[in-house]
């Protein structure tokens, strides 16, 4: 009976957010803290946040020496079983503490001792007279114009502020003028976007869709331009008209505010939050609350947004389920993804994950059956066509500066035609690997099918599989030729090149180091639409989520990279980036080209891009995975060690295998132990890095294995040095 006094725990077990795996042991005092309530308790001579896991009436096996806790809060409802389960399942298959797992998923203000105190509640800015509003502008105030442009649809102060810095000021000032409307985020009617008429795939994969009602995970494979946006919206809305909440998942890069604003627009009056790193901490804290009180029905963010409670969760929707970015590669290294499914599974709620080109983990499920694959095999617009892909020969001989002449001469005639090109390179999967540039032949492992990694500094070829390792070879052993060289091109030799054979064009540069700076994106693209920039050389960060409209040629270089790295899962990558470039490329009436230069035409993974079918090969990779025992036909866990030295980094690694080695002969037996290695980059900010690899048929066996020997591994002693572990690593 609640309340009552005798059936009232005296203690409770939290969760905290310290390097140590297990609950922590405090009396009640005064207070009557349930399980998901935050509450603050001393820790050594610190006052902590912690969420309450367990009640209890005696002390258990923890010592009588208690001290009570100190607050309980209540900024933060109690979070609920499933919530908590949640978190428990994630803690547990990652073998991370559940303090550190609660502290990844809740919002900061929840870690801090101070109670969180919620502002007045946001509205959102939109123009309901946007030619109004645009004429009132100086044509010459770029930024202005640009912020005014997306007050077509509703923006919240955040959402503005990402567009401009001063987004959110001159949206005020506008408003104060009457050219621009507030409304509280609940109420917006108006403006709405069209609900579009459905082709037939796209009637049949809403059909499908909003019908199911339990645990259903689909995969919705449509190419580039099928419209698999439109197909969410309307299956969104069938899931709201039942009263449900829906999570959308989509990558970091994605999450513009004009995909914020399309998701706004179709649904007037209807509560949405969004989570993203892009918010502080109040807005996220604020934004959490409302979906965890169910006043959000729609919940739109990145990975994080994975462990926001929704009390009437209906649908959750993973959109290019294949990104690498749903992987958090540091601190909790888990997958968004992964998690989402668990999630859809214990919710009995059915989950779409969509993309143009799947990942082969997501492909090897829908291939057993245990998704249902939905295709959509054509462009949404009426008349739309498909890029038209060319490979481009690369002999030294021909090159003029890195370019074949055929990528200069239709760089040329697109320029004069007034057009836009986009010179596209591709840095993901780049790990130097030696190669012949005579015949193509490449160092490689002798017991792994893998690429061996060229470590200049010890002059070294190293297999980051098995910790095979040689002395760099000085002749090609198939040609004789000696000048071997690692594989890999300049990003600005590229540069310096096109302005000498484009003098008079401007030359605009699109990668990280670009866009670190908050608002840079944003310029850099106000630039490409505007029609300022001729031409852009940019990275996989361009390749997401951009319409340019005169943009019709895409140039392609050192693509082959992807090829041949020591990462197994660049192939995948290097097709999903393609087929996304390619799609960047004639979205309106005229076709697009896409230009790609290789020295490897007749590898297979082109044959298949030409076809532009992602199906035989995803096939063929799948198939691969499986004889060469990679996964997903393998189970993996990473362990990473760093220390001021190398032979330290190993050691622990050392100390880490030997608890595997002395597991129970049962669990002993499923796994293969490798041997520790130097990491691809040895020495990293001071200090150098190893890793080992274990691996297992199957995941179940991989973590009883890990569940047995985590307990005596958490106890090693590392000196300077450090490990962590990486389950389901998705960079080796
Ligand atoms: P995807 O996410 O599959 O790459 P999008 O959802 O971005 O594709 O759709 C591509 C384009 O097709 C968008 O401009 C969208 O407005 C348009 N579109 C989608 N569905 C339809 C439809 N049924 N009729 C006409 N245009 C559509
Ligand atoms: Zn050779
Ligand atoms: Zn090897």
């Amino acid at each position: 009976m609640a309340g009552d006094r005798t059936v009232s725990a005296q203690f409770v077990m939290v969760a905290l957010d310290v390097p140590l795996n297990r609950l922590f042991g405090y009396q009640v005092g005064e207070f009557d803290p349930q399980v998901g309530q935050r509450v603050i308790v001393p820790f050594g001579p610190r006052q902590l946040s912690s969420i309450v896991i367990e009640r209890r009436n005696d002390a258990g096996d923890f010592s009588g020496k208690t001290r009570a806790i100190l607050a309980v809060r209540d900024d933060l409802p109690a979070l609920s079983a499933s919530t908590i389960a949640l978190c428990q399942f994630v803690a547990d298959y990652y073998h991370h503490p559940l303090g550190a797992v609660l502290s990844t998923a809740l919002p900061t203000v929840f870690r801090n001792v101070p109670a969180f105190k919620a502002p007045a509640p946001a509205c959102v800015y939109y123009a309901a007279d946007i030619e109004k509003l645009l004429a009132h502008i100086s044509k010459r105030a770029h930024a202005q114009q640009r912020v005014a442009q997306q007050l077509a649809t509703p923006h919240t102060p955040a959402a503005l502020r990402r567009i401009h810095d001063s987004g959110l000021k001159w949206a005020k000032a506008w408003a104060e003028q009457g050219l621009v409307q507030t409304a509280a985020e609940t109420s917006v009617v108006s403006p709405a976007s069209p609900i579009l008429p459905l082709n037939a795939e796209q009637a049949y994969a809403v059909e499908q869709l909003s019908s199911a009602r339990s645990f259903l995970p689909f995969l919705l494979y449509g190419i580039t331009g099928s419209g698999k946006t439109e197909v969410y919206l309307q299956t969104i809305a069938a899931v709201l008209a039942r009263g449900e909440q829906v999570l959308i998942l989509i990558p970091e890069i994605n999450l513009t505010p004009q995909l914020e604003g399309r998701f706004r627009a179709r649904f007037p009056g209807v509560a949405m939050a969004c989570l993203h790193s892009g918010l502080n901490d109040t807005e996220r804290a604020v934004n959490w609350l409302a979906a965890m009180s169910g006043e959000a029905r729609i919940v739109l963010g990145t990975r994080l947004a994975v462990f926001t409670p929704l009390p009437q969760l209906g649908m959750i929707v993973v959109d290019e389920e294949h990104d690498p970015s749903f992987k958090q590669q540091e601190g909790l290294r888990y997958s968004a993804r992964d998690v989402a499914v668990y999630r859809a599974r214990t919710a009995q709620v059915p989950i779409i994950l969509g993309s143009a080109t799947p990942s082969i983990e997501t492909w090897a499920n829908a291939k057993a059956k245990r998704y249902q694959i939905i295709t959509l095999a054509e462009r949404a617009v009426p008349g739309a066509t498909l890029p038209k892909i060319t490979l481009l020969p690369v002999k030294k001989a021909g090159l003029i500066d890195g370019f074949n002449r055929m990528a200069l001469a239709a760089m040329h005639a697109a320029l004069e035609r007034g057009e836009q090109v986009l010179v596209f390179i591709n840095r993901r999967g780049y790990s130097p690997v030696l190669q012949c540039g005579e015949c193509g032949w490449m160092a490689s492992c002798k017991h792994c099918s893998a690429r061996l990694v060229l470590h200049l500094r010890d002059r070294r070829l190293r297999c980051h599989h098995c910790g095979f390792e040689e002395p760099i070879t000085h002749a090609c052993p198939d040609c004789g030729n000696q000048d071997l060289k690692p594989v890999g091109q300049g990003t600005q030799r590229l540069e310096e090149a096109l302005a000498t054979h484009f003098p008079n064009r401007k030359i605009l540069r699109i990668d990280r180091d670009s866009t670190r700076r908050k608002g840079e994106m944003d310029a850099a693209l106000a630039q490409v639409h505007s029609g300022e920039a001729d031409i852009l050389i940019g990275t996989q960060m361009l390749a997401k989520g951009h319409d340019f409209d005169r943009l019709n040629l895409v140039i392609a270089l050192n693509a082959d990279t992807g090829l041949f790295s020591v990462d197994f899962r660049a192939e995948e990558r290097l097709f999903a980036l393609l087929m996304q470039v390619a799609g960047r490329a004639g979205r309106r009436e005229t076709p697009g080209e896409v230009m790609i230069q290789t020295a490897f035409a007749d590898h297979p993974f082109y044959h298949q891009l030409l076809g532009r079918d992602y199906a035989p090969f995803a096939d063929r990779t799948l198939s691969e995975r499986q004889d060469m025992l990679l996964p997903p036909a393998m189970a993996w866990a990473l362990f990473r060690a760093e220390a001021p030295d190398i032979e330290h980094a190993i050691g622990i690694l050392n100390i880490i295998r030997a608890c595997f080695e002395q597991l129970d002969a049962t669990l002993r037996k499923d796994l293969t132990l490798n041997q520790p290695v130097a990491a691809t980059m040895v020495k990293k900010a001071g200090v150098e890095r190893a890793q080992l690899l274990i691996a297992a048929r199957h995941k179940a066996q991989l973590q009883r294995a890990l569940h047995q020997a985590m307990p005596h591994i958490e106890v090693i002693k590392t000196g300077k040095g450090r490990w962590s572990l990486d389950v389901d690593p998705i960079e080796v």
